[in-house]
């Protein structure tokens, strides 16, 4: 049979202001709503196997968070856990959630925290009541919205605050994947991006970031369709937007916001209009788990690594902030693949060894606010790469 596909997207808005924001280091208080923040899924099957993907606008979830909403999510649509992916966007402006902690203590308000749950199984089932026979296709553009944020000095060291390093690494692929229904209409347009989406800076309003607008643009080129964010490679990465001495400017400009998912949206767009979509019989899944620790030894948990190919899309999920090198070096083993990291967990900055010497807030400080006791071990790349390759080649 072909390969059939569904999307869905379930508004996760908080009600009323006053929510701790995540995603700094000083604790914000959401003062209104920029944007709406939402929840989307993708489902997709060829008759015997059967995937979900679900996205949050949210900075990122705790593994405990992400398997209370796979077992409510099997529970509410049958689907089986390990075939349930739970991803975030990374958005900087948006509701405080587990793991992550500010400097007041505050991990969140866990009554929105549970409203996510019913979120993620509203979404789930829409997207299976949903699937259709598709046809789909790839296609990639390029964007310099990202610049390397890791600016080595003299010493060989990192500066701190992050500087602009315009000679570093940066993933500027955008990658994007259609999926129409057999008659050609689009009904859902997937597409991943290495920023960190903190171009919103130090605002107090709900929203998306610069992901709201790239998946915007995309639904007015292609009505009717459900467009959906994936977090690339961009532990390192963050939007070129920089004042005169190269650091970054953390002001909030609701029109710098636009500028940036405006720049990477119509790259998507291009992109996704020079499809060519065809049917695919087959959904091949892999997935392989790796242990994680810290650089003292504490025990993280694991880290799950999952594929999920059709034809000539092939998506990648790790659970951890990657490292521009990192996502390279896993590709260089597997192929080309569409990342989407942040999912099914959080296991902080995964970064290649030499960024460990040279030091950097993601290497030294980040931990702190997502309460680990030291940053991850520096074999965990090394870790990752081997789960990457355990999964893509259909390891369970
Ligand atoms: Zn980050």
């Amino acid at each position: 049979m072909t390969v059939t596909a569904g999307f869905s997207r379930v508004s996760i808005t908080p009600s009323a202001p006053g929510l701790p924001l995540g995603g700094w280091p000083t604790q914000r208080i959401s003062t209104g709503v920029e944007a709406d923040i939402d929840c989307r899924a993708i489902a997709i099957s060829d008759g015997t196997d059967q995937v979900v993907v679900i996205v949050f606008d949210l900075l990122g979830l705790s593994s405990a968070t992400v398997s209370r909403i796979q077992g409510g999510v099997s529970e509410a649509s049958g689907v089986a856990t390990n075939r349930i992916h739970v991803a975030s966007t990374h958005t900087h402006t948006a509701p405080q959630v587990p793991p992550f902690i500010t400097a007041d203590g505050s991990t969140g308000e866990p009554a929105y925290i549970d409203t996510l749950l019913a979120s993620a199984s509203e979404a789930a089932v829409g997207a299976l009541a949903a699937q259709l026979p598709v046809h789909l296709g790839v296609g990639e553009g390029s964007c310099d919205l990202g610049v390397n944020r890791r600016l080595p000095g003299p010493d060989g060291l990192v500066a701190k605050p992050p500087h602009a390093n315009f000679d570093g690494p940066v993933d500027r692929r955008v990658k994007v994947a259609r999926f129409d229904t057999e008659d050609g209409s689009p009904r859902g347009v997937v597409v991943s991006y290495g920023c960190h989406p903190t171009t919103a800076g130090e605002s107090t309003l709900i929203g998306p970031d610069y992901v709201g607008v790239v998946r915007d643009l995309i639904e007015e080129e292609f009505p009717g369709s459900v467009a959906v964010f994936l977090l690339g490679y961009c532990g390192d990465v963050r939007s070129c937007h920089v004042t005169e001495s190269g650091r970054f400017d953390w002001t909030f400009d609701p029109d710098r916001v636009r500028g940036a998912g405006e720049k990477v949206g119509r790259v998507a767009v291009r992109a996704a209009l020079e499809i060519s979509t065809a049917p695919h019989a087959r959904l091949a899944t892999g997935q392989s788990v790796t242990p994680i620790e810290s650089t003292s030894g504490a025990d993280l948990g694991v880290a799950r690594v999952s594929f999920v190919g059709v034809g000539p899309w092939r998506l990648l999920l790790t659970p951890a902030e990657l490292f521009s090198e990192v996502g390279q070096r896993i590709e260089g083993e597997i192929g080309d693949v569409m990342p989407a990291t942040l999912t099914d967990g959080y296991l902080g900055y995964v970064a290649p060894e030499h960024a460990y010497d040279e030091g950097g807030y993601e290497v030294e400080e980040s931990h702190i606010y997502f309460g680990f006791d030291s940053p991850v071990h520096r074999g965990s790349a090394d870790r990752l790469v081997q789960a990457a390759v355990a999964a893509s080649r259909g390891e369970t």
